[in-house]
């Protein structure tokens, strides 16, 4: 396999195989986002997707590849019929494989039709990852994700509807000390809307390199302390109405791991909070990471 500059995967695809599909994020605009800023978005030629595929193959010819992630930001911006043709390798040369995944882009979901997506799920394509980060629209306005609230719900029922499973990140903290209300409300309102199968928070870092270190650095964005975050992620928990999501906040970022299924595990994740608040004994911000 050839990778190209620093490969992201969500934490849950730890032990895939991971395929860079496309080089890079087509938008790259979001001003927290400091993930694909080293490289200009392309798409790769097909050929070379399905080299990597054969040379991964060999690589791991005795072991089982149960999964299969393919990389980097956009994947689904990728014509429909090209990633069929990538999904029919993957299946190819990996016939065990169980699940294979992608990050989507909400323009690119809505992009396809519920056709194509259903394609999409019949060939093999199990599960799509899409970052939220916030509910809130004057929050999206303002970290500069090009994408409304209510194109976050239609991308994410599309998703749900052509049958795949639907993981979803929201970014506590993004809506600062000014919105938190309200960037806990309208995500609650969002996925409350979606009901997707999987949620993960995880908590704002200000990474340099990114529009955001610049504000910051200004003195133009209020971070939230772990206390604030909690009161966050409470009104959140509070608020949300979504029956058979599983919550998860228990990424390197976040101060303290929770988690539990809503809406049945509400109580249980409400507990978390409170003893967590208790305790107060939060990760250390630099054992805190991406
Ligand atoms: S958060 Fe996602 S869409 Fe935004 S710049 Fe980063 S990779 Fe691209």
């Amino acid at each position: 396999m050839r990778y190209e500059g620093t490969v992201y995967r969500p934490p849950s695809e730890a032990g895939s195989l991971i395929i860079q599909l496309t080089i890079g994020c087509a938008r790259n605009t979001c001003t927290f986002c400091n993930m694909y800023k080293d490289k200009k978005f392309r798409i790769r030629p097909l050929e070379e997707v399905a080299e990597d595929l054969e040379m991964a193959r060999k690589y791991y010819s005795h072991i089982k590849v149960r999964r299969i992630f393919l990389a980097d930001g956009d994947a689904l911006i990728v014509k429909t019929k090209d990633l069929l043709y990538i999904l029919d390798k993957c299946h190819e040369y990996f016939p065990e494989v169980e699940r294979i995944s992608v990050y989507g882009a909400p323009k690119d979901i809505l992009g396809k039709t519920p056709e194509e997506l259903k394609q999409l799920k019949d060939a093999g394509l199990d599960m799509v990852y899409m970052g939220l980060e916030s509910g809130d629209d004057e929050v999206l306005k303002e970290v500069k994700k090009g994408v409304t609230s209510e194109e976050m719900i239609a991308a994410g029922i599309k998703v749900r509807e052509a049958g795949m499973i639907l993981s979803m990140t929201i970014i506590s903290g993004l809506g600062g000390k000014k919105r938190w209300r309200e960037h806990a409300l309208n995500s609650a309102r969002v996925i409350s809307a979606i009901k997707p199968e999987y949620v993960g928070f995880l908590t704002l870092m200000v990474e340099p390199g990114t529009e955001l270190y610049d504000q910051y650095n200004r003195g133009e964005v209020e971070l939230l302390d772990p206390h604030e975050v909690l009161d966050e992620t409470e009104l959140f928990i509070r608020s949300v109405d979504a029956e058979g999501t599983m919550f998860r906040a228990n990424h390197a970022s976040n101060y303290i791991a929770l988690g539990g299924t809503l809406n049945g595990e509400r109580d249980k994740i409400l507990a978390q909070i409170e003893e967590s608040r208790r305790r107060s004994k939060f990760r250390p911000d630099i054992f805190r990471g991406i």
